[in-house]
């Protein structure tokens, strides 16, 4: 048994917040929690067992990262253009590297290292088209006995050649062997991950739905990101006559539980939010990803309020940061933009258990609940110049959580937990 002193913050649902300040997380042998309990009510046994000390910090279950590419690693913060030009100019010369297995596993290694330096431990995560990457992917993470969700991206039209899957027929068998050697193995979980609809043909997109459902595994995808995605989406599925680009991928199975969708900004509105809530799917909000290529402002309180799970992505290499700190600080100030302010005890649910539910994960992760896994990070209230000087002057806890979640990034990570074990800094 280990026991981690601090201020502890956990939820067991959006209402249900747990803070307890000298508090005390304790951890199990197999690495899974046993509890939280305030410090003077431990036995002064458990109290000698006591491993660290993190009086002075705050002690969160590991943040998750709804929306992420492997693949992106090098392109991050790569200058000028919206989506396509981007994708085009960057992201897809930056991902057919992948095709090299040496530099996949270096890359992807470099990738889960800089997410659990950002206090991240588990991500849903585009790889890129290539078996052999997420092969990669998975076995760094399996190495770091992290939770992953991840897939090999799917394309079979509308891109660069060397990243087009040669065949439905082809994709559906590599989809198979992934599942089959890395679903379930350990800690991974496998998404089937259509990268959108420009570049899917239809039956592409059935084939996705139909692996999806047969294993039940998670899905993701990126939806309504720019208005000329939307455009060109429903042009290219009219045969669907489709009521919305959600709508397309309804169609093809592919909405549901445990499927995640990225960016929803240009959504048709309530009938799509009400297409979302009712089959149980959630959203990646990826403030920073957003902003840098100008797609446009996530209406994050019209989504909740009509019942959507929603958790927040970094959406790296688009997005700027690995740091869900520094989502949230962005989160905020889209939200403020359309009249909303996000506290900083909703903004950490979102990173946290708000999260896992919007992956249906939270049974397993995201909380500290008993026999939860016991992936978790530590944040430092003086980790700049700045955060001590701010968060030292005020008495409120409340206003020292906000104070954290604005002004805090991977300076503020002082350790990340995983299963109990202590995974950065090593
Ligand atoms: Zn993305």
């Amino acid at each position: 048994m280990a026991v981690y002193r601090g201020t502890v913050l956990w939820f067991s649902g959006e209402q249900d917040v747990h803070l307890v300040e000298d508090g005390a997380l304790v951890v199990d042998e197999s690495g899974h929690v046993e509890r939280v309990a305030r410090w003077d009510e431990l036995t002064g046994e458990q109290r000698v067992n006591a491993v660290q000390d993190y009086r002075d910090d705050l002690i969160l279950p590991g943040f998750i990262d709804a929306h992420a590419h492997s693949g992106q690693v090098d392109a991050i913060a790569s200058p000028g253009g919206d989506l396509m030009a981007w994708l085009k100019d960057y992201v897809y010369p930056a991902e057919a590297k992948f095709r090299d297995v040496d530099y996949a596993r270096e890359a992807s290694s470099a990738f889960l290292d800089m997410m659990l330096a950002a206090g991240t431990t588990t991500a849903c995560v585009h790889t890129t088209s290539f078996k052999t990457s997420t092969d990669a992917f998975f076995a760094a993470a399996k190495e770091r006995d992290l939770r992953m969700v991840a897939g090999k991206v799917l394309m079979d039209t509308g891109a660069p050649d060397e990243l087009l899957d040669p065949s439905v027929g082809q994709a559906e068998d590599d989809c198979r062997e992934l599942i089959e050697r890395w679903h379930g193995e350990g800690r991974a979980l496998y998404a089937m991950t259509p990268r959108f609809g420009p570049t899917s043909t239809v039956e592409l997109l059935r084939m996705a739905g139909r692996l999806y459902r047969e294993h039940d595994l998670w899905m993701q995808s990126h939806l309504a990101e720019t208005r000329d995605e939307v455009d060109h989406s429903l042009e290219r599925f009219a045969d669907l006559k489709p009521r919305s680009y959600l709508d397309v991928y309804d169609q093809c199975g592919m909405v549901g539980p445990r499927s995640v969708w990225a960016h929803c900004i240009w959504t048709d509105g309530p009938a799509d939010w009400d297409v979302l809530r009712s089959k149980g799917a959630g959203i990646a909000f990826c403030p920073t990803s957003n902003l840098f290529l100008g797609s446009g402002l996530f209406p994050l309180a019209r989504a909740r309020r009509a019942g959507v799970r929603v958790a927040f992505g970094t959406d790296v290499g688009a997005g700027t940061s690995y740091s869900l700190l520094a989502t949230l600080n962005e989160a905020y100030k889209v939200s403020a933009l359309q009249g909303d302010h996000l506290t900083a005890l909703q903004g950490f649910y979102l990173m946290t258990r708000g999260a896992a539910e919007a992956l249906q994960l939270e049974d397993r992760i995201g909380g500290f609940h008993s026999g939860a896994e016991a992936d978790f990070v530590v944040l430092d209230f003086a980790a700049t110049p700045v955060l001590k000087r701010r968060t030292e002057n005020v008495g409120d806890i409340h206003e020292r959580l906000f104070a954290l979640a604005m002004l805090g990034d991977e300076r503020a990570v002082k350790a990340t937990y995983v299963m109990g074990r202590r995974a950065h800094p090593r």
